[in-house]
């Protein structure tokens, strides 16, 4: 089943055409409407009407997150504030948050999208999804949720903790498709196993994971463990959020809604537009947004872009699982955490050296993430080599890594000189998640 006959299965031709003209459009937009753009076009001598075609977007700049920062936090809006329905946020970045405005019809095309994306999964109107995805500023739990709505399917919020009551949910309501991150699926998988539900007696049957990475050999042992057919959904919130490519019925690379969301992959150091097969960052312009419309942005995701005859029908363009990032930020448990963001706690805090270390584990399917820090020499000379003004440091400094980086960590407060010194460059994160 395809959702949406007419946008996915396009000819090139008609595709093409029909991005150039949107690509023109949007890009007058900008130009009238936010400064910023306005700006930048004029400084390389550019004005709405330089843009044709597609291809004349190789003669637009680019926009980076420390533009979104830069502007933070309504600087990039194009839509007037009236005109605006919803606000969501980028969930854990250095300095100030991205925060992303829609209106009414960014909403529509978002949940159109999405129900694109939950047709080419074989969700239908008689299937029960819950979303264990965040329901919150996070993009994740309220754009799944609007896509099965716009479907006709039920739509159970379950968003994430308690997993045990989720496991009792899927069971007694008959729930036939979940969407969550690919390692919250496997800890379902775990904590079911634990509580003695057998899978057979589950109606599950679809899976739709994303918002980090993962690959084969997880989408394996997931499908071997619920019972079900996991298909990758990725997504920006800065572009939309879920959905901006999904996998179909093959299982094989994920289709772009590239009417739009136009993708490119660039040399991330030359910022030179790679062809399709080759491996480099991915970049997106959105067509039709209003909200915050943006020109080439960069999203640090590495991947491939390719076209093939998909045996599901659909023509649009494919991309490949994204291999890794450009910058160091991590994922954990779905949220973005950046190693700069944690010494800057730690250097909040007078005690601490700014001598830190960060390991990053999978203990069952959850990302654990554990900070250990040494104490300064003067404070362990002063009473800090016991245990009580120790605990009370770690549980002072794990307070504040919560409310920062809105998950927990474990914190390890070190005396002095006990962290491992590298030579040369430092070493602040260990990530031993093994991505098998
Ligand atoms: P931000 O916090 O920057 O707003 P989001 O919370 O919207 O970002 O998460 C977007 C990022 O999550 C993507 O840029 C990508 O790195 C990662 N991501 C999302 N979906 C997938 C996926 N299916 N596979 C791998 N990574 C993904
Ligand atoms: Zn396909």
């Amino acid at each position: 089943m395809i959702w949406n006959q007419n946008k996915e299965t396009m000819s090139r031709e008609q595709m093409r055409a029909l991005q150039g003209k949107r690509l023109h459009k949007v890009v007058s937009y900008v130009y009238h409407n936010v400064p910023f753009y306005r700006n930048r076009l004029q400084q390389m001598d550019i004005t709405p009407d330089d843009i044709r075609s597609i291809d004349d977007i190789v003669k637009l700049p680019y926009t980076t997150k420390q533009d979104l920062r830069d502007n933070y936090p309504f600087g990039l809006q194009a839509a007037p504030q009236s005109e605006i329905i919803r606000i969501h946020a980028s969930s854990g970045t250095t300095g100030n948050p991205t925060i992303v405005g829609y209106t009414r019809k960014d909403i529509e095309i978002w949940s159109e999208c999405m129900a694109r994306c939950l047709t080419a999964y074989g969700v239908t109107r008689d299937d029960i999804m819950s979303i264990a995805y965040g329901y919150g500023l996070f993009t994740g739990g309220l754009g799944a949720h609007y896509g099965v709505e716009t479907l006709g399917a039920a739509a159970v919020p379950a968003s994430t903790g308690n997993t045990e009551k989720h496991v009792r949910l899927i069971n007694d309501l008959g729930i036939t498709a979940i969407a969550c991150t690919p390692s919250y699926a496997l800890h379902l998988a775990e904590t079911m196993e634990k509580m003695g539900i057998d899978k057979k007696s589950l109606k599950l049957r679809v899976g739709a994971f994303g918002a980090e990475p993962w690959t084969e050999n997880m989408r394996t042992e997931i499908q071997q463990r619920l019972g079900l057919k996991g298909y990758n959904i990725y997504g920006l919130s800065e572009i939309m959020g879920p959905c901006v490519s999904y996998e179909c019925s093959e299982q094989d690379g994920s289709h772009i809604n590239e009417d739009h969301f136009f993708p490119e992959v660039i040399d991330p150091d030359t910022l030179e537009p790679l062809p399709y097969g080759s491996t480099g960052e991915l970049v997106f312009t959105t067509l039709t947004k209003e909200g915050m419309p943006l020109l080439r942005y960069r999203t640090r995701d590495l991947c491939t872009l390719y076209q093939d005859q998909c045996a599901c029908g659909r023509t649009s363009v494919k991309m490949g699982r994204i291999l890794g990032r450009s910058d160091d930020m991590l994922i954990i448990r779905g949220i973005n955490v950046f190693p700069s963001q944690v010494e800057s706690v730690i250097l909040s805090m007078k005690e601490c050296a700014p001598r830190y270390l960060l390991i990053v584990e999978r203990e069952g399917n959850l990302d654990t993430l554990t900070v250990q820090v040494e104490v300064r020499q003067e404070y362990f000379a002063q009473g800090f080599d016991t245990f009580e003004p120790i605990f009370k440091l770690e549980k002072e400094l794990g307070a504040k890594l919560r409310s920062v980086l809105s998950i927990s960590a474990k914190v390890q407060v070190k005396a002095p000189g006990t962290l491992e010194r590298s030579q040369g460059k430092s070493k602040f994160v260990i990530d031993k998640r093994v991505l098998k």
